[in-house]
C-alpha cells in the first residue's frame, strides 16, 4: 500500500479523497492554487503544496506544478478526483513515466473511453446493448449518411467521437436538415475537441439516465454497485441523485451488470469507474463510460456500505479486489443533492463569504462539504460547495429525511440553488419516481 497521495483536487471531493486516505493511514499531500490555501482538506493534510495562480489550467491543470509537486514531497500516487485532469490520459501516461502511480486506469484505457466511437464498439464486443447507430464514424459520402440515417429512423442524434460535458451533440428531425447538420457538427467538434470526428445514434425520446458502478482490479476480478439514477438534469448537469433506479425490472436490471462486469474484464480495467446508459421502454443502452470516481458515487456507498475511494486505491495499489459480487447486498434507499452557489432562479453562480453555515444531520443524513463559517467560496472554479446525501430502508423514508434535511441547512451570505431542491422533493412525480431526462427542464419552464 502506498505511504503518501497527492489529491489533485480541490473542494468536496479533495477532503473526500483525505478522509479515505486518514482511515487507510497513508499520508496526504494537499495542492492548490492560491485562492485556495484555505481549503478544508489543505488544513486537514499532512503537507501542502501550492501549485499556482487561481485560474484552472495555471495551477489545477498544470500537469508540470503537479508532478514537481509529487517530486518534492516523495508522494507515490495521485488520486485525480473528478473533473481536471482525472480523464485526462496524457497527464495519466506522464504520472507513470515519472515513476507515480496515478489512482485510475491505464492510460490507453481512459483514451479508448475518451473515444466515444471505441468506447462503443468495445462494449458492442463485451455484449452491453447500445443505441441503435451508425457502427463508427459517418462517411464523407452523403448518399451513405443518408442511408445510415433512414436505417435508423429519425430522429437521429450526431455526436462528436470526442464530445464531453454535453457538448457536440445536434438532433436532426428531417432528411432535408441532415447533411448541413452533420456538417456543423463535424466543425464544432473540430473547433472544441481537435477531432472533427462524428457518429449517429437514435435519438430516444424519453429515456431515463441510469448508470451501473463498477470496481475492477485489472486482475482479473470485476463487481457491480447497482445503479444509479441521475436523469433530474439541467443543460445536461446532474442536479440530485438516487440509489438504485426505481421501478427497473430485476432480470433486465442483472443482465447489464453482469455486461458491464464482462467489458471491466476484456478491457482490464483498473478502479472505479461507471457505465452511463439512456433506459428506455424497459431496455437500457449504453452512451458512455467515464473513467474516473463520480460526484454521485456516495448514494452507491449508502446502499452498499462498500466504500468506493478505499477501494479505488486498494486496487490501484496493485492489490485485487477485496470484495467479491456475493459480498454485495444492495439495501435500502439513497438520494443525493447537489448545492451549488448559484441563484436558484437563474442559476447564475453566486461566490462569496459563507458567513454560516448549519449543516443537517439526524439518523440516515451524510454530508459531504468543504464548507466552514467564514469560508469564502470563489469566482474561478465550479459552484458545487456541498453534497447532501440521505439513506432510509425504503425510498419514501430516504425522501422524507431529504426533505428534513434540506429545511434544516443554512448557508447564510451566499444564494444556493436549495430552494430548487426543496421544490424536487415535494414534486409530486418526482416522489412517484421515474421521471425521464427532461423532466427538470419542462418543470422549470413552466
Ligand atoms: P457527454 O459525454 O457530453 O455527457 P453523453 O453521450 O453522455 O455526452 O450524452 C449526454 C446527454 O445527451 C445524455 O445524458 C442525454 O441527455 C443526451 N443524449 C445523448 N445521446 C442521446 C440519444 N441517443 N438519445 C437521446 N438523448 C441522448
Amino acid at each position: 500500500m502506498f505511504d503518501k497521495i497527492l489529491i489533485a483536487n480541490r473542494g468536496e471531493i479533495a477532503l473526500r479523497v483525505l478522509r479515505a486516505c486518514k482511515e487507510m493511514g497513508i499520508k496526504t499531500v494537499a495542492v492548490h492554487s492560491q485562492i485556495d490555501r484555505d481549503l478544508k482538506h489543505v488544513r486537514l493534510a499532512d503537507e501542502s503544496v501550492c501549485i499556482g495562480p487561481n485560474p484552472s489550467p495555471k495551477s489545477y491543470l498544470n500537469v508540470p506544478a503537479i508532478i514537481a509537486a509529487m517530486e518534492i514531497t516523495d508522494s507515490q500516487a495521485v488520486h485525480p478526483g473528478y473533473g481536471f485532469l482525472a480523464e485526462n490520459a496524457d497527464f495519466a501516461e506522464r504520472v507513470q513515466k515519472s515513476g507515480f502511480t496515478f489512482i485510475g486506469p491505464d492510460p490507453d484505457v481512459i483514451r479508448m473511453m475518451g473515444d466515444k466511437v471505441e468506447a462503443i464498439k468495445a462494449m458492442k464486443k463485451a455484449g452491453v446493448p447500445t443505441v441503435p447507430g451508425s457502427d463508427g464514424p459517418l462517411p464523407e459520402d452523403e448518399e451513405e449518411c443518408h442511408a445510415i440515417a433512414k436505417r435508423i429512423g429519425y430522429p437521429i442524434i450526431i455526436k462528436a467521437a470526442a464530445g464531453g460535458g454535453g457538448r457536440g451533440m445536434r438532433v436532426v428531425h428531417t432528411e432535408a436538415a441532415l447533411i448541413s447538420s452533420i456538417r456543423v457538427t463535424q466543425g464544432e467538434a473540430k473547433a472544441a475537441f481537435g477531432d472533427g470526428t462524428v457518429y449517429m445514434e437514435k435519438f430516444l425520446q424519453n429515456p431515463r439516465h441510469v448508470e451501473v458502478q463498477i470496481l475492477s482490479d485489472g486482475q482479473g476480478s470485476a463487481i457491480h454497485l447497482g445503479d444509479r439514477d441521475c436523469s433530474l438534469q439541467r443543460r445536461h448537469q446532474k442536479v440530485l441523485e438516487e440509489a438504485p433506479a426505481p421501478g427497473i425490472p430485476q432480470e433486465v436490471r442483472e443482465a447489464t451488470y453482469a455486461a458491464c462486469v464482462k467489458a471491466c474484464i476484456d478491457i482490464k480495467y483498473k478502479g472505479a469507474g461507471t457505465f452511463e446508459f439512456l433506459y428506455e421502454d424497459g431496455r437500457f443502452y449504453f452512451i458512455e463510460m467515464n473513467t474516473r470516481i463520480q460526484v454521485e458515487h456516495p448514494v452507491s456507498e449508502m446502499v452498499t456500505g462498500i466504500d468506493l475511494i478505499k477501494e479505488q486505491i486498494r486496487v490501484c495499489s496493485g492489490l485485487p479486489l477485496s470484495i467479491k459480487q456475493s459480498d454485495v447486498i444492495i439495501r435500502g434507499h439513497s438520494f443525493e443533492c447537489r448545492i451549488n452557489a448559484e441563484d436558484p432562479k437563474t442559476f447564475m453562480p453566486c461566490p462569496g463569504l459563507v458567513k454560516g453555515f448549519h449543516a443537517p444531520g439526524g439518523l440516515g443524513v451524510r454530508v459531504d462539504s468543504h464548507l466552514y463559517n467564514g469560508y469564502s467560496v470563489p469566482p474561478n472554479y465550479d459552484s458545487m460547495i456541498a453534497k447532501i446525501i440521505t439513506y432510509g430502508d425504503t425510498r419514501e423514508i430516504a425522501l422524507n429525511r431529504m426533505r428534513n434535511a434540506l429545511d434544516e441547512t443554512i448557508v447564510d451570505g451566499i444564494r444556493t440553488n436549495i430552494p430548487l431542491q426543496q421544490m424536487l422533493v415535494r414534486d409530486e412525480a418526482f416522489r412517484q419516481g421515474g421521471v425521464n431526462i427532461h423532466y427538470l427542464e419542462k418543470k422549470l419552464a413552466e
